[in-house]
């Protein structure tokens, strides 16, 4: 058999509001064509984001009944440690609220003002919270991986070299600890090989400056090295999870992904020095080392999430429906990042809109099309988020891509939500040029996407 079906059957159901193209003129403009400003409820298809929208199972729901909310050591703490432990391999796990609590620990004790972080590309938070300590972020990715057309196996790989040169001009003591993402977020939820996280893993050896892993999608880059790395085809996806850490020396992660939940993370170590400051920062701003700003509930909840995550048939199904969505609208001429990533799918909206400037934020009139034509939400990432100020002259300097992201929730849609989206994506192709661009009306000085307000031009 050639189709691959949802591996879960559906035992309870939340509605979908269908809305007409009029209705959401009037529900898009009111909302200053800005999609962050959009109520859930007025959209079809919600493809903002893969983090903390995954749909819990049975199992999980069972789980949140059973979590023991016992301030201090509850069997839920044990059962989620003893989780992690299993797979990650670490001796210390601090439970986090969500990823960025477990960024913000780990980088304040670790790094100073002055310091260099490598990662193949850093998160948007992972930075911010890299450089709020005053050191600075450095994305490592190989060149060859900048390019949104480029089909290799693993674009997510760290540029090894590169980081030899940083070590020797840097200077080793400068560098508090080197980071990898599986998979590369940033870079379009593409993987990272094993030979590669070895080799990162062997230069930090040589100069003993820490190894950790951004482990977010942990399982979705297990499932690629088994698919396209030689030697792993036969290996069980956790066996290579374990590999993997068995790499580094602690990672951090948030559970809204690969751990299947609605909430939560986590940071793991094996220093046991460092794990004792960790400790002592948790409990100052989120909890008591034993549940770190989670409910009881939401510790069960991870722990079960952790083991299902790794289930072949569910990592099987999750990475074809992603490919499924990028092959489709890539074979009928819509300019995609290639190769399709784990997690989401990138349109190339420069590419595919040339007639709009990047001045006239060809992503964001893109995204706004789809929510108009078809009541799906995707995400502006481009210059609308990631332009910057020429220091001299004030004016703004574009993003070097101008991208929609789909990013697939978790066990959420079936393959006829993703033939609905293909096919709403070809229609509005097929009359790109008919889309307009847009101006910026109203902006806040940082993080200007999440509440600006547009303007058609
Ligand atoms: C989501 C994410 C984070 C931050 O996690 P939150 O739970 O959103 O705080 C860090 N790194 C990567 C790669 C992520 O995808």
């Amino acid at each position: 058999m050639s189709v691959i079906i949802e591996p879960f059957k559906i035992k309870s159901v939340e509605p979908i509001r269908m809305t007409t193209r009029a209705e959401r003129e009037e529900l898009l403009r009111a909302a200053g064509y800005n999609l962050f400003l959009v109520n859930s409820d007025d959209v079809l298809i919600d493809l903002l984001t893969d983090s903390g929208t995954s749909a819990m199972s049975s199992e999980q729901w069972a789980g949140i009944m059973r979590g023991d909310e016992a301030y201090a050591c509850s069997k839920s703490w044990y059962r989620m440690r003893d989780a992690i432990r299993d797979i990650f391999g670490f001796e210390h796990v601090i439970p986090t609220h969500q990823g960025r609590a477990a960024e913000r620990i780990l980088f304040s004790i670790m790094c100073k003002k002055g310091d260099v972080v490598p990662n193949n590309t850093h998160f948007d938070t992972t930075r911010a919270n890299v450089e709020f300590n005053g050191a600075e972020a450095l994305d490592l990715l190989k060149a060859e991986a900048l390019n949104p057309a480029a089909i290799l196996p693993f674009k997510g790989d760290m540029d090894v070299q590169a980081l030899e040169k940083v070590i020797a001009e840097k200077g080793r003591e400068r560098i508090p600890l080197i980071m990898i993402t599986i998979t590369n977020n940033s870079g379009g939820g593409q993987p990272v090989s094993m030979a590669n996280i070895r080799a990162v893993s062997a230069v930090a050896k040589k100069y003993n400056i820490p190894f950790y892993i951004d482990a977010c999608r942990f399982a979705e880059n297990a499932w690629f090295i088994k698919l396209r790395e030689p030697g792993y085809a036969d290996k069980p996806v956790k066996e290579i999870a374990r590999e993997i850490f068995s790499y580094a020396d602690g990672c951090t992660m948030s559970a809204k992904k690969d751990a299947l939940v609605n909430i939560g993370g986590f940071l793991c170590t094996n220093d046991s020095k460092l794990a004792g400051a960790q400790r002592d920062l948790l409990i100052l701003t989120e909890g008591f080392p034993t549940y770190g700003g989670l409910a009881g509930r939401d510790l069960e909840a991870i722990a079960i999430g952790l083991t299902e995550v790794l289930n072949e048939d569910y990592l099987r199904y999750r990475i074809a429906s992603t490919e499924y969505l990028g092959r489709h609208i890539a074979d009928a001429g819509v300019p995609i990042v290639q190769p399709p990533g784990g997690h989401a799918i990138y349109i190339d909206a420069k590419a595919m809109l040339p007639h709009i400037p990047v001045e006239q934020y060809p992503g964001q009139a893109l995204s706004i099309e789809l929510y108009l034509a078809a009541g799906i939400r995707s995400v502006e990432i481009g210059s609308v988020m990631f332009a910057r100020k020429d220091a001299v002259t004030g004016k703004e300097l574009p993003a070097p891509m101008e991208l929609v992201r789909l990013a697939i929730p978790r066990r959420v849609y079936t393959q006829s939500h993703i033939d609905y989206v293909v096919e709403s994506i070809l229609e509005v192709n097929a009359h790109k040029e008919r889309i307009r661009g847009v101006r910026i009306v109203k902006q806040a000085p940082f993080l200007r996407h999440f509440s600006a307000s547009f303007a058609l031009i």
